[in-house]
């Protein structure tokens, strides 16, 4: 038995799983397709109801088999899908909301991302995001990459402070956030959505996580996973295409890691001691 997945609140009040799944690189293979549906289906059942996905992902191909996934429990998940930069004026972001609709096979999308800033105004993306809401096409919206600087220029736009979620690159081995950009979002009860929460795998080969994660007879990869459920306000968003790994990945629920452990981690992973730029993968 698995203990219950924690959730973590929007600024709305609505309450999402703090455990959920990654989906870039899926889409782009057929001969994949059935191995990447079944992953997602089985993070479903295991009580991983949030998916993240994005029009760039395999050029529309994740939302596809996103699609595909969620055919007959749409309604069973918490789905998020994002605008690519080059696409987020008021009107384009309109139409690429509604082919992601169509790619996702829905109606609606429960969050919608800006993935990064690029040239257009924010206030002209907030403004179609803010329109898309109130047309019920999602349910609420937020950004993706954004540092400090960015989300306070965010608040300051018309309607900006509406922003539910920031997603960026947060794990052990990346711990920048820490400093400044966590605790500002925390502070204003916007949720950290963690990507690359393993390091896109690479966090595994380390041997401080190994020896500690041998003594829970777990694995690395769930101590990377504990360590961001451990914060309040963050959700790791872990990809896997296998089910042995979905498993995996939704055991980290169950750890319990002792201050001391954590210590040894911190010297290992060491937090950050003066501001650094957010970093992106
Ligand atoms: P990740 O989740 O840290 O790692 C995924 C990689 O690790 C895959 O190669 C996967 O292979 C492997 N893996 C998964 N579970 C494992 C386990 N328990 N043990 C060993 N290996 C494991 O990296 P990510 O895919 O970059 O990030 C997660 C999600 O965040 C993405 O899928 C995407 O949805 C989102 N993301 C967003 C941005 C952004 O700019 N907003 C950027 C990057 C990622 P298998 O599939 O073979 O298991």
């Amino acid at each position: 038995m698995h203990d219950p997945i924690p959730t973590v609140t929007l600024p709305s009040g609505q309450e999402i799983p703090a455990l959920g799944l990654g989906t870039w690189n899926m889409g782009e293979a057929a001969a994949r397709a059935n191995a990447e549906i079944d992953s997602l289906r089985l993070g479903i059942d295991l009580g991983m109801t949030l998916i993240d996905t994005a029009e760039m992902y395999g050029d529309g191909g994740s939302e596809r088999m996103v699609g595909k996934a969620l055919e007959d429990r749409r309604d069973e998940v918490f789905l998020v899908s994002k605008v690519f930069p080059s696409n987020a004026g008021f009107e384009k972001t309109i139409a690429a909301c509604d082919r992601s609709l169509a790619r996702l096979n829905t109606d609606r999308l429960d969050l919608y991302l800006l993935h990064w800033r690029g040239a257009y105004p924010l206030a002209e993306t907030v403004a179609a995001f803010e329109h898309l809401q109130k047309a019920g096409k999602i349910g609420a919206w937020g950004v993706s990459n954004f540092d400090v600087a960015d989300m306070e220029e965010l608040f300051a736009v018309p309607d900006g402070a509406n922003c539910a979620v920031n997603q960026v690159l947060y794990n052990l081995s990346r711990r920048g956030i820490e400093f400044d950009l966590l605790p500002w979002c925390q502070a204003r009860g916007v949720p950290i959505m963690a990507y690359s929460p393993i390091e896109q795998g690479r966090l595994v080969h380390h041997p401080e996580l190994i020896h500690v994660a041998k003594s829970y007879q777990a694995t690395p990869a769930q101590v990377a996973l504990a360590f961001l459920l451990e914060r309040d306000g963050v959700v790791p968003i872990p990809k896997s295409s296998n089910l042995r790994r979905v498993r995996e990945n939704r055991g980290a629920v169950d750890l319990d890691i002792s201050d001391a452990d954590w210590d040894v981690l911190d010297a290992a992973f060491p937090p950050p001691q003066s501001k650094m730029a957010l970093e992106m993968l």
